[in-house]
């Protein structure tokens, strides 16, 4: 049903759909895409081009306090599959971009966006703090040479994997000409700057909580009611989704608020991609309504362990 009584501009919903894990490209993303060509979504799906090596995930439980409890409340091996949480630590691991060609091609022809998201997802979640330049560098310039191997093409967009982001990835981004990269939590597009660098390339935040981290502080009969709220407080809102959780296990839910907010009608919700965000961004600087410049920070948020990029 039509919601006609309201005649301001709907909110734009951007969904970031990041392909981390093996399950997440087998079986996450058809359902997804079956469900938005059903939907008339469009999305913008990220996915890193190296090793998935999810498996480094167990080490996680044994050294980090509060995983736990979180891999138990989303149930984690039966959202990642068993064969996930071994991974690149017992197993050989998969190559994600090498596996799913005739997936990702059909994530393009399809009308969506197709992204970079890193190169080795958990490696550099764990680990890129504490890199030398040179070899954040190098693991950067992997992810882009194989994603082109891969797919024919450079991507217009990158997402930082964990929204692990600093200074110095932000420099070396710069280098590769992206309309945009998608690297912090906050409020709307920016320019980010760090004491000792400050970012050219467009910086897309997520600026909705994920699901992930509503379950963890809600039930899950109305974690989507508090995002639906949090949703329509936005005039254009990224929200990122996993296409294991929500194309796996949280599929029935997530599939019940996307035609919930269908319902509502176009006057009050749209859909489309990161990349439209940024070049639409992009036109109104060039009609000098510049788009601010702020700092970013690491930093918790609620539902969530580690420590992500937050503008500030
Ligand atoms: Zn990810």
């Amino acid at each position: 049903m039509r919601d006609n009584t309201n005649n301001s501009h709907p909110t734009i919903l951007y969904l970031r759909v990041d392909i981390d894990i093996a399950s997440g490209l087998n079986q996450g993303a058809p359902r997804l895409l079956k469900l938005f060509s059903e939907l008339g979504i469009t999305a913008s799906f990220f996915i890193p081009s190296g090793p998935d090596r999810s498996g480094i995930a167990i080490k996680r439980v044994i050294t980090r306090p509060g995983f736990l409890r979180r891999m138990w409340r989303l149930k984690a091996p039966s959202t990642y599959g068993v064969r996930a949480l071994f991974s690149g630590v017992l197993l050989p691991p998969i190559y994600l971009i090498s596996k799913g060609r005739d997936i990702l091609k059909q994530i393009m022809e399809q009308g969506h966006e197709l992204g970079l998201h890193g190169y080795d997802h958990f490696y550099w979640q764990d680990n890129i703090d504490r890199l030398p330049k040179e070899e954040i560098d190098r693991m950067i310039s992997l992810g882009f040479a194989e994603f082109e191997r891969y797919l024919s093409r450079k991507p217009e967009g990158f997402a930082s994997p964990g929204w692990i982001y600093n200074a110095q990835i932000a420099e070396i981004l710069d280098s590769y000409n992206l309309l945009y990269s998608s690297d912090c939590r906050g409020r709307a597009p920016f320019f980010p700057k760090f004491p000792e660098y400050q970012a050219k390339t467009l910086q897309i935040p997520t600026t909705l909580p994920t699901m992930d981290e509503l379950i963890v502080l809600r039930k899950n009969s109305t974690a989507y009611a508090l995002l639906t709220q949090k949703l329509f407080m936005q005039k254009r809102a990224v929200h990122t989704i996993h296409a294991e959780i929500e194309g796996g296990r949280g599929f029935p839910d997530f599939q019940k608020w996307l035609e919930s907010l269908m319902e509502m009608g176009d006057q009050k919700i749209r859909f489309d991609r990161m990349d439209r965000f940024a070049k639409e961004k992009i036109r109104e600087q060039e009609y000098h309504q510049n788009i601010p410049i702020h700092a970013v920070q690491r930093g918790s948020l609620p539902g969530r362990f580690d420590s992500v990029a937050i503008q500030s």
